[in-house]
């Protein structure tokens, strides 16, 4: 599998990997095919996710500037058409607590504000008839032992009264009894208004709108090289080359090596991993009393995550190989079985049909940064650290509004740069080791 940290191209036009997302669509949406003479444009976006494709769109719709949109391979090929489809008033990895303590009760609100728009910003493009199997609304975050389950209580607690955000509580008798029967779960904290959905449908929602208010989406069009001639940019793809005056980095954890100055160095991509179950069937489900589509989450700092898909398989996701190269490696896979079957011993026997990976963002500060470059008109978004379904979504709108000259929202999201890593060479000989003491964590701590 292709290696950020390794290599300088994500290639060019490969097909979309065999996930089961990729398993419920048929032909994929128009679109304006390979780039093959040069261009002269006002802004250009790299990247075909979500970040790319929401700020072409609000571009074209709020401040009538018509993007180009370069993708290397196909719409949503990276983490946008890969992810386990939580639609979550979350970002990054830093909590509320923590932002609170570090900047105050002000900033706190206004990022709670900014994910909140997120969330209601995909509703509502959702309600501009963008099919893409939504489930009913729920999300659960599991107590992975007792000893947690007080943290989580008090957690929920600050959020009802810093955010008047209800937050139910349930016992372990409760989850059991009314969701599901999971045997690692010991209490949980239900919030109303997550949801799941098929997270490539959504992409291809988004590149349909964006294509029709005038955007173009160029697939097969990799950037394989970049400069800068006087107030412009000068991109080359393999077959053509592209002048202008500014450009959005929309590639998150897909950022090739090198790529560019601003970033380089700034994000650690990590692999995420997903498997997706055979159907159960009706006695298996009763059996683990599986009564939920809500989407769940555990408390972990190796976290894992599910959700009940609408043909009853059960997509089970967590943490995966290191690098690229062990990505593909039936050992991942077959790690997350084993713990799904831990949850529910009823599934003793089920199999797994689909498993697939994909590059999160992880930025040094836990949270994702929108930023531009004044002196030479570059911009980007990054390091949603696993967390950016929604939350992408505000912030290509507030990328649209920053490449529209707009002033966003005073915010260390849009104020600050990506820091730089310490040791940026050693990144993964760190995120070993983190992942050595959440293990430990996770069981003794
Ligand atoms: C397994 C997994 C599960 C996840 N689950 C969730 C979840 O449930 N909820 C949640 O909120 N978040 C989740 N995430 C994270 C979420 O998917 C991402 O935050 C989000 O999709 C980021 O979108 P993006 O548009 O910024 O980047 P991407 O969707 O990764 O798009 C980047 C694109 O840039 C392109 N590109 C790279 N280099 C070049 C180049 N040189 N030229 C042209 N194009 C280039 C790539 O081909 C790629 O298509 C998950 C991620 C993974 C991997």
């Amino acid at each position: 599998m292709y290696d950020p940290m390794l290599e300088t191209s994500p290639g060019c036009g490969k097909p979309y990997p065999e996930s089961y997302w990729a398993s419920q669509v048929s032909a994929a949406p128009e679109d304006d095919g390979v780039l093959t003479s040069d261009v002269e444009a006002d802004v250009i976006i790299i990247g075909a996710g979500y970040t790319g494709l929401s700020c072409a769109l609000y571009l074209a719709r709020e401040h009538g500037i018509k993007a180009h949109v370069l993708e290397a391979n196909k719409t949503a090929w990276g983490c946008s058409g890969r992810n386990a489809g939580f639609i979550l008033k979350s970002t990054g990895r830093k909590t509320y607590a923590q932002m609170e303590q570090q900047w105050g009760s002000k900033i706190m609100h206004g990022i709670y504000d900014e994910m909140c728009q997120g969330v209601a910003s995909v509703e509502s493009l959702i309600a501009e008839g963008i099919d893409c199997d939504r489930q009913a609304s729920g999300f659960l975050k599991l107590a992975h032992k007792p000893a947690v389950f007080p943290s989580l209580i008090e957690q929920a607690k600050l959020q009802q009264k810093r955010f008047g955000y209800p937050v139910e509580i349930l016992s372990q008798g409760e989850l059991r009894e009314q969701y599901m029967d999971d045997q690692n779960a010991y209490g949980a904290i239900r919030y109303s208004d997550g949801f799941g959905l098929n997270p490539l449908k959504l992409a291809w929602g988004y590149h349909k709108l964006a294509r029709a208010e005038g955007v173009k989406i160029h697939t097969h069009s990799s950037v394989e090289s970049w400069r800068e001639q006087g107030e412009y940019q000068i991109l080359t793809t393999a077959s053509a080359q592209i002048k202008a005056k500014k450009v959005v980095i929309a590639t998150n954890g897909y950022t090739p090596k090198n790529f560019h100055q601003l970033i380089n160095n700034r994000t650690l991509p990590v692999l995420s991993q997903v498997i997706v179950t055979e159907p159960l069937s009706a006695e298996q489900l009763q059996a683990c009393n599986f009564l939920t589509e809500n989407v769940v989450m555990d408390t972990r700092a190796l976290k894992y995550f599910y959700r009940k898909l609408p043909d009853n398989r059960i997509l089970f996701g967590g943490r995966g190989a290191i690098t690229g190269r062990g990505a593909d490696d039936p050992y991942f896979s077959q790690r997350l079985l084993k713990v799904l079957k831990s949850s529910f011993p009823a599934l003793v026997n089920l199999r797994y049909d689909y498993a697939w990976s994909g590059w999160i963002s992880v930025s040094i500060d836990d949270l994702p940064h929108i930023y531009q470059c004044e002196k030479n008109r570059v911009f980007y978004s990054m390091g949603y650290c696993g967390s950016g379904v929604a939350f992408s979504v505000q912030a290509g709108k507030r990328l649209a509004e920053k490449v529209a000259g707009i002033t966003v929202p005073d915010l260390p999201l849009y104020q600050q740069p990506l820091q730089k890593f310490p040791l940026a060479p050693l990144r993964r000989v760190g995120q070993w080791g983190y992942f050595q003491y959440g293990k430990v964590k996770d069981k003794w701590l």
